[in-house]
């Protein structure tokens, strides 16, 4: 790669990308990232490359997507979506506000595609997230909901709805009835601690309803794609939930006592939750804790 286009790449990158992976992102080396092709149920599958799960939906009346990770990796996207079907992209929904799942937005919006999103996802990408630059015109949502709103295509009936803010208070799930099958974007990841991004209106009490609200929407059979990481049950969901409320309980005694966000990152007091957290991939190592703690800490101390 020339140093020209080494520039463009990186000027392409979101800022919470360059300035160290805050929320979900890993190394933005693009020109390894292969894109795999999971079946989930029905008609639905979903992409795994760098960034956030891929949900696609397909049939004869066109592909449905769900986030679209980071801007580099489109064609890479729309290469394998081509592999599960010919018909053209016909929408596409943002889970959320985060880099690494709407940051192919401009290229797919430019496509031609309809963009949609909750409310605040457009409200925050119209500002800029984290900093970064107001996002392009093109790169917004057209079509924006408040609570909840249907697709009905392919044979599906696609119910995109709010859930409580937790990961951010633009979080919406996706449910695919004819397959049984959720995406729930961050609010739920195999691959991480809780990520409560409180800058973007996380919180720690919504995650907690939040996940909640899967487990209650979700049946026995109800197969679960999470922002990051792999396909679940409800029972995993309901466990994670279960550990969240310990963590909340843990650092929230801690805040009372009045330790500093330094001394809790110190204390580790979620060490032997690590692992009960994270079920797939490699375990966090002590800066990916150290995020998780620094940003609960926050969260909780402006929830008391
Ligand atoms: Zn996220």
């Amino acid at each position: 790669m020339s140093n020209s286009q080494l520039r463009l790449m990186l000027c392409a990158l979101p800022v919470a990308v360059l300035a160290g992976p805050a929320f979900g992102q890993g190394q933005p080396d693009f020109s390894q990232v292969q894109i795999k092709v999971h079946q989930v149920a029905g008609n639905v599958h979903y992409l795994e490359g760098q960034g956030g799960n891929v949900g696609i939906l397909v049939g004869d009346d066109g592909v449905l997507m769900i986030d679209d990770q980071f801007a580099p990796l489109s064609e890479k996207l729309t290469a394998a979506i081509k592999t599960l079907s010919q018909k053209p992209i016909r929408m596409l929904i943002n889970t959320h506000v985060h880099g690494d799942h709407t940051g192919g937005n401009e290229n797919f919006g430019k496509m031609g595609i309809d963009i949609v999103a909750h409310d605040n996802v457009r409200v925050r990408l119209a500002r800029g997230v984290n900093g970064a630059a107001p996002a392009a015109a093109v790169a917004l949502p057209i079509v924006t909901y408040g609570d909840t709103m249907k697709l009905h295509l392919n044979g599906e009936t696609v119910t995109i709805g709010k859930l409580p803010p937790a990961h951010t208070d633009g979080d919406s799930y996706i449910h695919f009835a004819n397959a049984d099958v959720l995406h729930v974007g961050d609010v739920f990841r195999t691959v991480g601690y809780p990520g409560v991004d409180g800058n973007n209106g996380g919180t720690v009490k919504g995650t907690i309803d939040a996940l909640q609200a899967i487990v209650d929407m979700a049946g026995p059979n109800t197969k679960i794609i999470p922002g990051h990481g792999v396909v679940v049950s409800r029972d995993e969901v309901a466990a994670f939930r279960t550990n969240t409320i310990e963590a909340q309980r843990r650092v929230t005694e801690l805040i009372k006592q009045g330790m500093t966000v330094e001394q809790v990152v110190a204390a580790n007091p979620t060490a032997d939750l690590a692992a009960k957290f994270v079920t797939s991939g490699p375990p966090p190592d002590e800066a990916a804790t150290q995020r998780f703690l620094t940003a609960f800490y926050n969260a909780l101390k402006s929830e008391l």
